[in-house]
C-alpha cells in the first residue's frame, strides 16, 4: 500500500446553536468581511440577521453579497468582487452556490489588484493558472451535502461556453466551518433530499475513485452508513437525523477533498451547463444508477467488491461482495425512489446524449479519468443512453 492523504486544515465547530460564535472565530482572520449568501428562506429564518449582530459584536465590519444564485456564473463572482471593499475575509453562508462564489471571490480578490474580467478570471477555472493564494474563507454551509465547507474545490459556470467547472487548491480550502444544524433543520424537504443524495454521491464516488485512498475509505464508509440510517429520516425532518447528515456532508467533504469524484459528477455538470436551473442533486440523481451499473459490468475485481461494500453499507442482502456488487444498483434506485427525486436525463435537458457526453469528456476531464473504470466521451454516450 502507498498513498498521499492530505487532511484539510479547516478547524470544524459542530453544534446547534454555534453560529453565534461566527463572530469570533472570523475576527482571527481579519476585520473586514464579504459575506456571501442568497436571497432565499435562509435570510427569512434570519440566520443572515445572527451572523450580521455576531460580526458586528466582534468588531468585524461587514459587506453582504446575495446575488448567488444556483450555478454561478464568472459574472456572479466578478459582481462579487466588485462589492467587496476591502474585505480581509470572506465569510459564506450557504450551500453550494454561496460557497461556490465566495471561494471563487476570496481566490480573485487575493491574485488581482482590480476585479478581473471573466476571461481573467476563467484562467483559473480552466486550470490554466494555479490557485496559488486566497483570502481566508469561513464557511457556515446552510444545507447539509456539498462537503464545500471542508474541501479546497469550487464550481462555476461560464454560460457563453456552456461550461461548468470544477477546480481549486489548497488557499481554497476554508479556514474554518461551524457546522449549526439548526440551520440546516430550516431546509424544506426537497432540498433535504436534493442535498442529501449530493453527500451520497460524493461518499459512493470517493470509496470507488481510482484516487481512493485508506484514510477516505473509512470516512466514506462511515459517511454512507450514517446516509443509509438517516437520509430518509432527515427529509421527514428529524433533527436527530440532520445531525447525522451534517456530519455525513462533512465525511464526504473530506474525502472529496483528496480522492475527488468520477463520472457521476462529470455527466451531472453537463447537464448542469446545458441547464442551469437543474438543481445538482436532479441531475446527479438522473445518472448514479447508471453509472454505478457501467462501473459494476465492466469493473475489475476490487472495482465489484467495493460496489458491495457500498450495497451492505445500504443494508442490501449481500452474500458475496463481489458477485453480489449489482444489487448496488438496485440500493441507489431505491433510494433515488424513496426520496422521491427519480427523474432521466432527458426529462431534464434537451442537449442530446451526444452533446452532453462532449461537454462531460471536455469539461470534466479530471473526474472521468478518475472514474475506477475507462470513462472516455463514447463510455459517457453508453451510459447516457441508458439513463436518458
Ligand atoms: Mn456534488
Amino acid at each position: 500500500m502507498n498513498f498521499d492523504y492530505s487532511h484539510p486544515r479547516t478547524d470544524v465547530s459542530f453544534g446547534r446553536g454555534r453560529r453565534e460564535e461566527i463572530g469570533d472565530v472570523t475576527a482571527r482572520h481579519g476585520d473586514d468581511a464579504l459575506v456571501v449568501t442568497t436571497r432565499n428562506a435562509m435570510q427569512e429564518a434570519g440566520f443572515l440577521d445572527d451572523v450580521l449582530t455576531s460580526l458586528d459584536e466582534a468588531g468585524v465590519g461587514a459587506t453582504v453579497y446575495s446575488d448567488a444564485d444556483p450555478n454561478p456564473t464568472v459574472a456572479d463572482v466578478v459582481d462579487a468582487v466588485e462589492t467587496a471593499g476591502d474585505a480581509s475575509v470572506v465569510v459564506a453562508l450557504g450551500g453550494g452556490s454561496p460557497t461556490d462564489v465566495a471561494k471563487s471571490a476570496a481566490l480573485a480578490l487575493a491574485s488581482f489588484d482590480e476585479p478581473p474580467t471573466v476571461e481573467e478570471f476563467w484562467g483559473y477555472a480552466s486550470g490554466e493558472r494555479r490557485v496559488e493564494d486566497a483570502l481566508p474563507l469561513v464557511a457556515v454551509p446552510t444545507t447539509s451535502g456539498t462537503g464545500s465547507h471542508v474541501d479546497p474545490w469550487a464550481v462555476v459556470t461560464r454560460a457563453d461556453e456552456r461550461a461548468k467547472v470544477g477546480f481549486g487548491g489548497d488557499p481554497l480550502v476554508p479556514r474554518d466551518a461551524i457546522v449549526d444544524p439548526e440551520i440546516a433543520d430550516e431546509m424544506p424537504e426537497r432540498l433535504a433530499a436534493l442535498t442529501g443524495f449530493d453527500a451520497f454521491c460524493h461518499l459512493n464516488e470517493a470509496y470507488v475513485a481510482r484516487g481512493r485512498n485508506a484514510l477516505t475509505d473509512a470516512q466514506a464508509l462511515r459517511g454512507l452508513e450514517l446516509v443509509n440510517r438517516s437520509l430518509r429520516r432527515s427529509v421527514e425532518g428529524s433533527a436527530e437525523a440532520r445531525d447525522s447528515m451534517a456530519v455525513a456532508d462533512t465525511l464526504a467533504g473530506f474525502c472529496e477533498a483528496t480522492s475527488g469524484v468520477i463520472a457521476t459528477h462529470a455527466l451531472a455538470h453537463a447537464i448542469g451547463a446545458y441547464e442551469p436551473d437543474v438543481a445538482h442533486g436532479r441531475a446527479l440523481a438522473s445518472v448514479a444508477a447508471e453509472v454505478a451499473r457501467y462501473n459494476v459490468e465492466n469493473g475489475d475485481d476490487e472495482t465489484k467488491r467495493r460496489y458491495g461494500e457500498i450495497a451492505e453499507a445500504l443494508d442490501a442482502p449481500i452474500a458475496d461482495r463481489k458477485l453480489d456488487a449489482p444489487l448496488a444498483v438496485d440500493a441507489f434506485e431505491e433510494l433515488i425512489a424513496d426520496l422521491g427525486i427519480d427523474v432521466s436525463v432527458g426529462e431534464l435537458v434537451e442537449a442530446s446524449p451526444e452533446e452532453l457526453a462532449e461537454n462531460a469528456a471536455t469539461y470534466m476531464d479530471a473526474a472521468t479519468a478518475n472514474n475506477p473504470v475507462e470513462a472516455e466521451e463514447e463510455d459517457l454516450l453508453e451510459i447516457l443512453e441508458e439513463a436518458y
